[in-house]
């Protein structure tokens, strides 16, 4: 592609890649021609490239507006391939405010779109699309683990099996070719058979990765663990004593929570969504009818269920099947021990934070068998191609090596599009309308 058309525009843009709110700092960076002028407009003298350096930030007439610290990149060396610069000032809202006026007055400069540093940098070839999209997710990242995943994609974990496949698929492609090309004369035997190999191989891979993408998603939305028991087996003092503050309803008359409660929260690095499956028993009432029947749907598509019961109450008058991991203990055991289980008591704090660190553990299991597939668009893309090496597999197993090469040229632009390299315009305009100004 020539140079002009990597880029989406050829006007300098800027915006504030800091947050709002009172800081010590802000950085205000700027992207595109005009970018070292701006801040030689603004600065006085540029100062070599990539050195921070002490400059009085003036305005149009000549008035100090503060002091701060500029730093210029060279184009083709930047985040987003294209001359770049930073301005640290204060981060008060006049200082930020007066410098972007001064910006804005000046021509050809414009106020970013939100993520427009990034696409621009995706159009540079700086990063590719899923690169782009484990920057988002990294900046979305609110628990550790989250963070480790979001880095892991960000420096190209999914670029580069994405690429390995691609390897892989060219070479069967090639392969096919030659029975193709050799068809009406004597075609050597191991072609296909070769073809097919390579296929499989890369087949079995996608199917592994693909298994494994459920936990890398879950660990992105927050794995859920639904509370089941008993009206008044203390469901939400136990969730009230987890998230150590009062969120649920604490009542000891029967069925006053309705709804799902769901609480969030960071469980030693992991985002974990505690659903409090309220106080359900059967009923006439048909609004707590429709409760249990929810309760029931969404505690069973739960990633784990914690079971309660206790001296006081009966059993649970509604069934949920049991699913491995899932975790039983004995609630209220300050009125009354039981041996055997794992005791918990809301009222003295007993057995809680064992509860969470078995909740954590069963749950950090299921993050050491996570694949890279953590994201829905990057997941279907890998899907499409494996559905396409599944019937490419089929037609080479039947010898029709052109249908097999038609579906093998589908899987290869499948790959293509999981790294952006077919990436529509309104595909892009959604990934990046997520991210936040000045990124
Ligand atoms: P839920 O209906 O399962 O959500 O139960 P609640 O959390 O509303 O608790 C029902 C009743 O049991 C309330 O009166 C609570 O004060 C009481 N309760 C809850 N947890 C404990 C506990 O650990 N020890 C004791 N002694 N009482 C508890």
């Amino acid at each position: 592609m020539p140079d002009s058309e990597l880029r989406t525009a050829s006007d300098t843009i800027f915006a504030p890649a800091t947050g709002t709110g009172k800081a010590a700092i802000a950085i205000i960076r700027i992207s595109g021609p005009f970018a070292h002028g701006a801040v030689q407009q603004l600065a006085g003298r540029l100062p070599p490239f990539r050195e921070l350096a002490l400059r009085t930030l003036r305005d149009a007439e000549g008035e100090a507006l503060d002091q701060g610290m500029v730093v210029i990149f060279p184009e083709g060396a930047s985040y987003t391939g294209e001359a770049m610069a930073e301005i640290h000032c204060h981060g008060s809202q006049a200082v930020i405010s007066d410098v972007i006026d001064q910006l804005s007055a000046m021509p050809a400069m414009r106020m970013a779109e939100p993520g427009e540093f990034t696409r621009r940098a995706l159009m540079a070839g700086r990063m590719d699309l899923s690169e782009a999209e484990g920057l988002h997710a990294l900046l979305e990242a609110e628990t550790r683990e989250q963070r480790r995943q979001a880095l892991r994609i960000q420096s190209g974990a999914v670029s580069e099996r994405s690429r390995k496949w691609s390897e892989i698929l060219l070479q069967a492609r090639a392969l096919v070719e030659v029975a193709i090309d050799f068809s009406d004369e004597e075609v050597p035997d191991d072609t296909l058979a070769g073809a097919l190999e390579l296929v499989e191989r890369a087949l079995a891979d996608m199917e592994a990765e693909l298994s494994r993408a459920l936990p890398a998603e879950r660990l992105r939305s927050g794995f859920e663990v639904a509370i089941i028991g008993p009206p008044n087996v203390g469901k939400s003092s136990l969730l009230n004593a987890v998230a150590g503050r009062e969120v649920a309803l604490v009542t000891d008359i029967a069925g006053t929570t309705r709804d799902i409660l769901e609480v969030r929260t960071d469980l030693g690095g992991l985002p974990v969504v505690f659903l409090d499956m309220a106080g359900l028993r059967k009923s006439a009432d048909k609004v707590e009818a429709l409760g249990i029947a929810r309760a029931e749907a969404r505690g069973e598509a739960a990633d784990l269920r914690v079971f309660l019961s206790a001296s006081d109450v009966g059993p649970l008058d509604w069934s949920m099947e049991r699913q491995d991991g899932d975790i039983e203990i004995w609630s209220k055991c300050d009125l009354e021990p039981r041996s055997g289980m794992l005791n918990v008591s809301a009222a003295t704090d007993a057995g809680i934070s064992e509860l969470l660190e078995l909740i954590r553990e069963r749950l950090m299991s299921r993050v050491a068998e996570m694949g890279i597939l953590a994201i829905e668009r990057q997941r279907l893309a890998v899907k499409a191609a494996r559905d396409s090496l599944e019937r490419c597999r089929t037609s080479l197993k039947a010898d029709l090596p052109e249908i097999a090469g038609e579906e093998l040229r589908f899987a290869m632009v499948a790959l293509d599009r999981l790294i952006g390299r077919f990436g529509t315009e309104d595909v892009l305009d959604k990934i990046f309308a997520g991210f936040c100004l000045g990124k």
